[in-house]
């Protein structure tokens, strides 16, 4: 059985107290009202990480998640943060890919397929993130352009390592500008990547893989999303920097 996962990319917000706040507030909740099958992940600033995953860490199906780390292992890299710093402070999950990073931080695939690697190899579980521009669904070809998005960056892996992998499908057109997929839409890419993914690793490692929709989710859509078939669960922006909101999303199996 996949894993049921939802995970909140707080991205660039929040002060300090504002971010002890939430994460003790969706933690106190998490603990009470969601199903101990659901995997709740925060993804706080990475300045917050340390003291964060002290809330997180007790909690056995809670997680804490970078937003992004350097595809370097250490060394004169000025302003990064490497993976196994990461790890050293009980980080269980980095983001990878998400298009905000590859729109503005133009990171390729070619690149991300080292974090992934580097992700890996320290023993957390990378969230990689894929999907496709409005011109793109509006033309042709964009079914193939997430899947190759999947090929480029983590279909290196052997199939032991990419059964550590989440993938998280998230429509730019959707992320943060309250326009969603449709329910239909969302399962429909699902369905196709799952596919994409057995003609690499085979039926039974693709059905144990976790795919993630991300894209204008709350808690009044969530229900719907969730309700796909292949759909395990969302990557939550800006409905995860309300604490009884995204609760309550994760209540939405
Ligand atoms: C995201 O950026 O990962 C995201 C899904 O954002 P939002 O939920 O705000 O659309």
């Amino acid at each position: 059985m996949r894993k049921k996962i939802v995970a909140g990319n707080w991205k660039m917000n929040k002060s300090m107290d504002e971010a002890m706040i939430l994460a003790s507030e969706v933690v106190h909740m998490v603990k009470d009202e969601v199903n101990a099958d659901v995997q709740v992940i925060i993804a706080p600033p990475a300045l917050y990480l340390t003291t964060l995953q002290k809330h997180t860490g007790p909690v056995s199906n809670m997680g804490i998640a970078a937003q992004n780390c350097s595809n370097k292992a250490s060394g004169a890299y000025t302003g990064e943060i490497s993976a196994s710093m990461l790890k050293s402070i009980g980080v269980t999950h980095v983001i990878i890919g998400h298009s905000e990073r590859r729109q503005y931080f133009n990171e390729t695939n070619e690149e991300l397929a080292e974090k992934v690697n580097i992700v890996l190899e320290n023993g957390m579980t990378p969230i990689f993130c894929c999907g496709e521009s409005l011109e793109q669904r509006q033309g042709e070809g964009f079914f193939a352009f997430v899947a190759s998005q999947l090929t480029e960056g983590i279909f290196h892996l052997s199939a032991e390592d990419f059964g550590k992998v989440v993938i998280a499908y998230e429509p730019i057109w959707a992320i943060g500008t309250g326009l969603t997929a449709s329910s239909a839409q969302a399962q429909e890419m699902h369905a196709y990547l799952r596919g994409h993914l057995a003609s690499k690793y085979g039926q039974v490692v693709a059905d144990e893989t976790s795919i993630l929709y991300g894209g204008s989710c709350n808690e009044k859509n969530a229900e719907e999303i969730f309700s796909q078939p292949d759909v395990d669960g969302g990557l939550i922006g800006g409905a995860s920097l309300k604490s009884r909101e995204f609760t309550n999303i994760a209540k939405s199996f």
